[in-house]
Parts: structure tokens; C-alpha cells; sequence
């Protein structure tokens, strides 16, 4: 027997195929079948009038801490937040305990999701044994047990040699490497960016230029490995900068952008603000207009939170011990919203870099409404307002900076493989 979902009147946005109208789409058996006209008959319908529908997003950039922290989060919390924020693939880095710099962990993950249900989970393997920097790891076995990428995160690859190494094998199949851009001999210490702020707040800072040394650095190996290199959740002005000059040269470098970079800045450290404190740090607005403008020319082409949640515990101890990371699957949207209503993007183009750069980068067969390809949709209505409260959020991290904030852009409905699995607030599990 098969099951037909009719989703009608919707607004279909899909990057990309172009697709940017008012139209129903079509979904049988797990599977889109059909954008606009269609003979057949709905067994279950969604009325999606003056909503947006598009393909799942993708958050290319998340920790689950399972293995090893799921007092912080784990594949089912995290699958559950990430659908409430109309996710329906992420990928997990690899500084779980233990780290995914073996087949039988990336394996593991991947098995766990989908017992879950909820979300795809794509691992990005370890680039180093035990994240230290020093020894690769089998790459090629990660990449046949399933990981999408490369990383160190949580850390950066601070070997030079060995991200030489690095770049050079992952990119002999086609693989990226995901740099943590972090020179921690200039940042040891630091829990907010380095300027007024930091100095008036008396913490030790994190100089930008922790950041721009090893992203300078490593586009010179790319350069000569002939590599894939990608700049994690890019924050200065300087980085975008050289970012966007080695693409120019033809460099295959890119980069994504966390929604707190573009929508804060180091004044949210005022009153030693914990829920604001992560790596890299909130900036200038110097930096984040140069993050947006990066958004804006196409030199930044994804967005990703970064999602790293935290418990109580590692967050209330005052601002130099408290953990780095903020929760961010929930809020995304919304918080990417405001580039479209401040005229940075139109719709169409924030929606590519949740859905379709992100896949395009990684390889993944989702982010689009291709005919025949699995049903991952995401319906939001662009003008609900609701109020974020930490207590509700569904992922196990309650360390956000927008508690109590108004989010304008809700997500209504997300559907994996054709099965409603967020609906209004409730998960379907
Ligand atoms: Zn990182």
C-alpha cells in the first residue's frame, strides 16, 4: 500500500532547481514525486499557506557528544533539537569520547541515528589519532564507514607538516579538510576576543590574529596540495578576506558562518556573559559586517551553528573556566532570517546555504526537491514570532545567548524520508 503526503498552497523555494513559486509538492512512499500539478490522490495532506517549504536543512557543523558526554547531549536529544529547528541531516565532528578517528565509532553514530529515527547523521572523521595532532588516521577506512569530511574540530590541525599530509591524502579521494582555525599558542588562556572589552572586563583575550595565522598558513598548503580546505565558522574580517582571495585564484577553499557571528558581537561579553562565550569568539562589528558581506558575495556559502552544547556545570563557573560552544540548531533559522529581511539575501539564496551548498560540499545526496529523491522537507512560516526559553529547547544544552529573546521565522513541520517527524512543537518519534 502506499502513502501519498500532499503538502498545498505552500511557498516552494529549492535552490537547487531553481524553484521559487507558490505550488503543492508531492510526496509518495517516502519519496517527492512531484512539484505543482499532479493526478493523484493525498492519503495525508498539509495546508501550507503563506509558509515556506523547502528542501531539510543541513547543518553541516554540530557536536552530539555521543560517545562518551551524553549528560551534555546525545544522538536522540540532539536528533530531536535538530528537527525542531527543521534539520533533517547534520554532521557530527569528531571530539566525542571516544573520538571518531576509527571505522567502528563513525559506525556506531550512523547506526544510532537511524535507530533514532529522526535526523541523518554524518560523521566527519578524525583527521588525527586521538585529535593530538601527530598521527593521520586510517582516512580512507573513515571514509568508507561513512564520514563526509575531515576534522580536528574542537581543536585545530596546529601541525603543519601534518596538515600538509592531511590535505594532501583527502583530497586524493575527493574529501575536504575542516580546519578549526585556531594558532593556540596565541590564544592559550583567552576567553573572549582580545580588544576594549576583554580588557575592560579584565580576561584574558583571544587576538583575531589567532585566527588569521593559521588560515593564512594553511590556504599556503592548500595552495600547494592542490587540496580541498574548509574554514570552520569563520569570524574575522581578515579571514574572509583571504578566503575570498584565494577562491579568486581558484584556490578550492571555502568556508561557512555560525549564526552568532553575524548576528553578535564581543558586547554581548558585558556582564560576563557565559552564554556568549565560545571559539572562536564573538568579534567586532567590524568583523561581523565583514562576515555578512562574505555571506552576501558568495565567499561565505554555508551556515552552520556550530551546536555545542553544554551542561549547567561546565557553563556556571565564571568566565575564564566556563566551556566554549553555545546550542544552536534550534535558532538557526530564525537568526539566518534576519539576513533576509536586512536585504543581505534574498530567501532563496539563505536557503542554499543551509540545504544545497552545504550537500553539494559534502557530497550528500539531500538539500534539494529533486523528483525521486527522499522526501527531507522543512516548513516554516517566515513571520510567527515566539520567544526563546531555555527550559523548552529540546537539545540537553540550555547554554544559548538568546534566552528570552523574540525570533521571528518558526518552523512548523519537518518531514524525513516522507514522514512528518516535527509537527507544531511535538516531535513524532
Ligand atoms: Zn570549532
Amino acid at each position: 500500500m502506499s502513502s501519498t503526503l500532499l503538502i498545498k498552497n505552500g511557498h516552494i523555494i529549492d535552490p537547487a532547481n531553481g524553484i521559487d513559486k507558490k505550488a503543492d509538492l508531492w510526496i509518495e512512499d517516502g519519496k517527492i514525486i512531484a512539484v505543482g500539478k499532479h493526478s493523484g490522490k493525498a492519503d495525508q495532506s498539509i495546508d501550507a499557506a503563506g509558509k515556506i517549504v523547502c528542501p531539510g536543512l543541513i547543518d553541516m557543523h554540530v557536536h552530539l557528544r555521543e560517545p562518551g558526554q551524553e549528560w551534555k547531549e546525545d544522538i536522540e536529544s540532539g536528533s530531536r533539537a535538530a528537527v525542531a529547528g527543521g534539520v533533517t541531516s547534520m554532521c557530527c565532528m569528531p571530539n566525542t569520547g571516544p573520538h571518531i578517528d576509527h571505522a567502528g565509532i563513525a559506525r556506531q553514530i550512523i547506526e544510532r541515528a537511524s535507530q533514532v529515527g529522526l535526523c541523518s547523521v554524518h560523521p566527519i572523521g578524525a583527521v588525527t589519532k586521538n585529535l593530538d595532532g601527530k598521527e593521520l588516521t586510517e582516512m580512507r577506512e573513515l571514509a568508507r564507514s561513512g564520514c563526509v569530511a575531515f576534522s580536528d574540530d574542537g581543536l585545530p590541525i596546529w601541525h603543519a607538516g601534518v596538515m600538509r599530509k592531511a590535505l594532501e591524502y583527502s583530497s586524493s579521494f575527493g574529501y575536504m579538510v575542516i580546519q578549526h582555525a585556531e594558532e593556540l599558542t596565541l590564544t592559550e588562556g583567552g576567553c573572549m576576543n582580545e580588544g576594549w572589552i576583554s580588557t575592560q572586563l579584565g580576561v584574558t583575550g583571544m587576538p583575531v590574529e589567532g585566527e588569521d595565522s593559521m588560515i593564512a598558513r594553511d590556504i599556503m598548503l592548500t595552495r600547494r596540495a592542490d587540496a580541498r580546505y574548509h574554514v570552520a565558522h569563520i569570524s574575522s574580517k581578515r579571514g574572509v578576506q583571504m578566503v575570498r582571495d584565494a577562491r579568486a585564484e581558484g584556490l578550492k577553499v571555502t568556508t561557512e558562518a555560525a549564526p552568532h557571528h553575524f548576528a553578535l558581537t564581543e558586547e554581548e561579553m558585558l556582564g560576563f556573559n557565559v552564554d556568549a562565550k565560545m571559539s572562536p569568539p564573538l568579534r567586532t562589528e567590524e568583523d561581523r559586517l565583514a562576515v555578512i558581506e562574505g555571506l552576501r558575495d558568495g565567499t561565505i556559502e554555508v551556515i552552520a551553528t556550530d551546536h555545542a552544547p553544554h551542561h549547567e556545570d561546565d557553563k556556571r563557573c565564571g568566565l575564564s573556566c566556563a566551556a566554549f560552544g553555545i546550542v544552536g540548531l534550534e535558532t538557526m533559522l530564525p537568526v539566518s532570517l534576519d539576513l533576509v529581511r536586512n536585504g543581505v539575501l534574498s530567501l532563496s539564496e539563505m536557503i542554499a546555504k543551509m540545504t544545497s551548498n552545504p550537500a553539494r560540499l559534502l557530497q550528500l545526496d539531500s538539500g534539494t526537491l529533486n523528483t525521486g529523491s527522499e522526501a527531507d522537507v522543512t516548513i516554516f512560516d517566515p513571520e510567527a514570532t515566539w520567544i526563546v526559553d531555555r527550559e523548552t529547547l529540546l537539545s540537553k544544552g540550555k547554554n544559548t545567548p538568546w534566552h528570552g529573546k523574540q525570533m521571528t521565522g518558526q518552523v512548523t513541520h519537518t518531514i524525513k524520508a516522507g514522514r512528518i517527524v516535527f509537527e507544531n512543537g511535538t516531535i513524532h518519534g
